[in-house]
């Protein structure tokens, strides 16, 4: 399995997961649950990205969180938390391996090392869904735009990521023309080029240095919690 929470778990708990696992594709904007609804399931992203997006009574939308191989989707507050309290949609296309959600709370259950590797990974999207609010409320377009690039950058193999105006302006809650300008603007510093339909990233520090601090703030909390690294192929 390539998900990295999966395999960082002691041998006798992989086990007990394995034989209940399905691998399923991801295609970018596909659903993978809505805010409300029961989980069934939990995934596990071995490729792609997953954006956790709260959704507002007039369907504008916003993204809080971003997922992938570092991590699971499905149990956000834990595992006896039935509902989600986000949507869930694939940014990346990509593929998952699914679990049955009772098949998880019953390894759970049974395992320490599980628990406690799920609350820190829980703690970190805590902590990540802080951070992105308060960089949503505060923070430059520019910077945003650099610090979501890298979350994405991270979860990617390789240097070009599938993406077009309208996914970046989704996830950043503004006009594609705005995101035109300003995609423009990090694209004149050289520190990525842009196609139709993907964004490459040309020089990987210069992006850090242009992002705000958010980016480095969540990986610094990653890294306390212990939870996987996710850009080990980059
Ligand atoms: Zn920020």
């Amino acid at each position: 399995m390539d998900n990295l929470w999966l395999n960082a778990l002691p041998a006798a708990d992989r086990k007990r997961i394995e034989p209940h696992l399905n691998e399923r594709p991801f295609a970018q904007g596909q659903m993978l649950y809505d805010a409300g609804e029961a989980l069934g399931e939990v995934w596990f992203p071995m490729t792609g990205v997953v954006s956790l997006m709260t959704v507002l009574a007039d369907d504008h939308m916003v993204e809080t969180a971003a997922i992938g191989r570092e991590g699971l989707v499905g149990v956000t507050c834990g595992p006896l938390n039935a509902r989600a309290s986000s949507r869930a949609i694939a940014q990346i296309e990509g593929t998952a391996a699914c679990c049955p959600a009772d098949v998880f709370s019953d390894a759970l259950r049974s395992s320490e090392a599980m628990r406690d590797a799920l609350s820190r990974f829980t703690e970190s999207l805590f902590a990540q869904v802080q951070q992105t609010a308060a960089c949503n409320a505060q923070h430059r377009l520019d910077e945003r735009m650099a610090r979501w690039l890298l979350t994405l950058h991270d979860r990617s193999d390789g240097d070009r990521i599938k993406l077009t105006q309208s996914d970046i302006a989704g996830m950043l809650g503004v006009r594609r023309a705005t995101v035109s300008e300003i995609g423009s603007e990090i694209e004149g510093q050289k520190l990525i080029r842009r196609g139709r339909g993907w964004v490459e990233v040309l020089d990987r520090p210069g992006l850090e240095a242009a992002a705000c601090g958010c980016y480095r703030m969540i990986s610094s909390v990653m890294k306390d919690l212990g939870v996987p690294r996710p850009n080990t192929a980059n």
